[in-house]
This record gives C-alpha cells, structure tokens and sequence, in this order.
C-alpha cells in the first residue's frame, strides 16, 4: 500500500544523472531512484544506500517546468556532495516556491494532510486565551480572528512561535511558559504571530523577507517590545526565531 503513495517521476533518474555531471561530480553517479512523495510541504529527500540514491519530491513539483526539476536537483545533489549549485538555479528554485499558485497549492494541501492536534491556550502558567483577547483589543481594534492557540507539545529549540495558516493556529514555544517568563515576554511572542495574521506573509516562512517594513513598524508599536527583546537575548540565538514556518 505505501508503494502506490509514490509515483516515478518521468525522466527522473536522467535528470539526477545530468545534474550530477553538471556540478563537477567525477566519480561515477549512483543509480538514482526519483519518485513523487505526497509530503505536507515543499520537502524533497535524497539518501544514498551503497550505489543507490533514492529520491523523493514533493509531488508539488508534478507539472512544474523540467528547469524546477532540474534546480531542485541541483540544490539536493550540492548538499550531499557538497557541490555549489549555479546561482541561476537558486533563483528558478525560488521563484517557483514563492509563486502564489504554488502557495496557494502547499496551502491546500497541507490542510488535506496535515492533522492538527488538538491544544489548549491555558498553558501551567500562562494563558495565551485572554493575552489574545487583550492584544487582539489593544493593537487589532478586536478585528483578528481568533486562531487556534496552545502550546506546542515538546520544547522547542529553534523558535519561539508559529502561526501556521493553513491550521489557523498560533502555537507558542512551551519553553516560555514558565514561572520565571514575564507575561509581557509571552505577550510579545503570540503578538509577534498575531502580526503574521494581520500581514499575510508573501513567502510563509519566517524569514526576514516575510517580514515587510509595515510589519515591522507594526510590531514596534508592541509596548514592551524593547524590554520583551531584551529578555529574550538570553536565549540562545536559534531559539530566537520567531515563528520558523514549517513550509
Ligand atoms: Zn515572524
């Protein structure tokens, strides 16, 4: 039954081969194995078992241009062979992941395959439910919708917050619902999401680019935001992040 989840991808292995060549990689290229795999996002695999590289793509990428294809290659051959793909590449890659239909795509499919677990805004110490209800009041004239809020299950190390759209939920690292996290600390933290609600992000992912100069105006409008910021340099850098999408 898992088999039929995965589908060839035509020409797949050619590619991989050509790709191969085209990056400076001399020794004789594995047997690549490339299929379609129905993954919640834009994720592509390779691992290579002896002289076998086994392939999956998001089936996102099924109908995309040969030059995607070709680009996703590039950009998973590099990073097990440490290769540097062409820029031009990147560029391809980027700009067929950041086009709106292929958003709008991940967006849909990822409610479809993506299960969201049920979580509660009142955390041991800190209840995200009335700190929304307050910013919502105080920064949004109480227009936002309010998402699904709650804590996520496992510390996490690398961010903070998440707004996840296409689960309407805002989660927030459980690392910061302690006793000795300011509420204003938190209330900082789920406002930062709450932004992402008010400006849709063009690429979803938490980068600097998702944030546009309104956002940021928006958010130094947040009363503590400097104390907030300060507070939370003593985390460690990657925990900083604030809402890392994971798409
Ligand atoms: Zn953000």
């Amino acid at each position: 039954m898992k088999r039929s989840l995965n589908q060839p991808v035509p020409g797949g292995s050619h590619i991989f081969q050509r790709i191969y060549t085209r990056l400076g990689c001399r020794a004789r290229p594995p047997h690549f194995i490339v299929v379609y795999h129905p993954y919640a996002d834009l994720t592509h695999t390779i691992r290579l078992r002896g002289d076998v590289a086994y392939v999956r793509l998001s089936d996102v990428l099924r109908g995309a241009p040969s030059a995607v294809v070709e680009a996703t290659a590039a950009i998973l051959l590099g990073r097990i062979y440490r290769r540097q793909p062409p820029p031009e590449m990147f560029d391809i890659y980027r700009q067929f992941s950041y086009a709106r239909p292929t958003r709008q795509r991940l967006l849909v499919l990822r409610r479809k395959r993506i299960r969201r677990r049920e979580c509660r805004p009142a955390g041991k110490h800190h209840d995200l439910a009335p700190l929304y209800e307050r910013l919502n009041q105080c920064y949004f004239a109480g227009l936002l919708m309010r998402p699904h809020l709650g804590w996520s299950v496992r510390p996490w190390r690398a961010q903070l917050g998440c707004f996840d759209p296409a689960l309407r939920q805002i989660l927030i690292n459980q690392r910061l619902d302690e006793e000795s996290i300011p509420e204003y600390v938190v209330a900082y933290v789920l406002y930062h999401e709450m932004l992402h609600q008010k400006h849709p992000m063009r690429f979803m992912r938490c980068r600097r680019e998702s944030h546009s100069a309104e956002f940021r105006a928006d958010e130094m409008r947040f009363a503590d935001y400097a104390r907030a910021i300060k507070f939370l340099d003593r985390f460690p850098a990657a925990t900083r992040r604030l809402s890392l999408f994971p798409v």
